[in-house]
């Protein structure tokens, strides 16, 4: 591989879920040839929303204290970037914006976590996909991601197809395709997440199929170990990028949140 690659969708212990210093997940990235990484933490969100699994809003200045340290310590080594995983939660976006207007982030991500109340890609909470019809399920996990391309708030949508996290694919499609059409027209990218190839489904996200469509509509793909400890820093970024360029799609990165070739 020749082209410079970035890891774009990297946690810190402030979410409360993660392991390792920001500066040992930069120096991973060092050892596993990267040329840079952008630390993407999850979010602060109103205090009611998910509060154990993302940095509080006190926590945020010391965030970005502790990622601007790591850029000065590896200036000229490895180009490091600041970012944000946001939730998509309709009701949140004013907070969110005000959260977006602190600082001027390299990258923000959409993700959508939460199906209502429910957080369906915890774990503790599997069994609640047997309580559900999975096209039903899929439609509504899709209007929301929907709602997130249109926001305008994000630069790319996280982990396209969460839903299979846990195995419990989508057998029809037809939402995931009427939402990549919604992605391209506002201009947005799609982080390509190697996190599921260590998950049940056993997938990357988007699965091959969805990248093909995405790559068809031109939309590009931003590469994301979603590391939550430093060894998973750069996780399978061949295999990423073979099966990206594979159906013609294109690798970017975000800086200042412009997108960069
Ligand atoms: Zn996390
Ligand atoms: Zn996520």
């Amino acid at each position: 591989m020749t082209a410079p690659l970035y890891d774009s969708h990297l946690h810190t212990p402030l979410c409360g879920h993660a392991s390792g210093t920001p500066r040992e997940y930069a120096q991973a990235a060092l050892d596993a040839g990267l040329s840079g990484i952008c630390f993407t933490d999850h979010m602060p969100m109103p205090r009611w929303y998910d509060p154990p699994w993302r940095m509080r809003l006190e926590q945020l200045p010391e965030y970005i204290a502790q990622i601007q340290a790591v850029q000065r310590d590896f200036a000229g080594r490895l180009d490091v970037r600041l970012g944000l995983e946001a939730d998509f939660h309709p009701g949140t976006e004013k907070f969110v914006e005000g959260v977006l207007n602190m600082h001027d982030w390299d990258y923000v991500i959409g993700s959508v976590h939460y199906l209502g109340a429910w957080g369906f890609d915890n774990p503790e909470f599997v069994v609640e996909y047997e309580e559900r019809d999975l096209g039903g399920l899929y439609r509504d996990y899709y209007a929301l991601v929907e709602g997130a391309a249109r926001s305008g708030l994000f630069d790319a949508i996280g982990h396209l197809d969460l839903p299979k996290k846990f195995g419990h694919r989508d057998h029809d499609g037809q939402a995931a395709l009427h939402a990549l059409d919604v992605i391209a027209g506002q201009g947005l990218a799609l982080d390509f997440n190697t996190a599921g190839w260590r998950k049940p489904v056993a997938e990357a996200y988007p699965a091959p199929d969805l990248v093909r469509a995405a790559a068809a509509r031109g939309i590009p793909f931003v590469l994301g170990s979603d590391a939550h400890q430093p060894g998973e820093v750069g996780f399978r970024f061949a295999d990423a990028v073979k099966g990206i360029r594979d159906v013609g799609g294109k690798v970017v990165t975000f800086r200042g949140r412009k997108m960069h070739p």
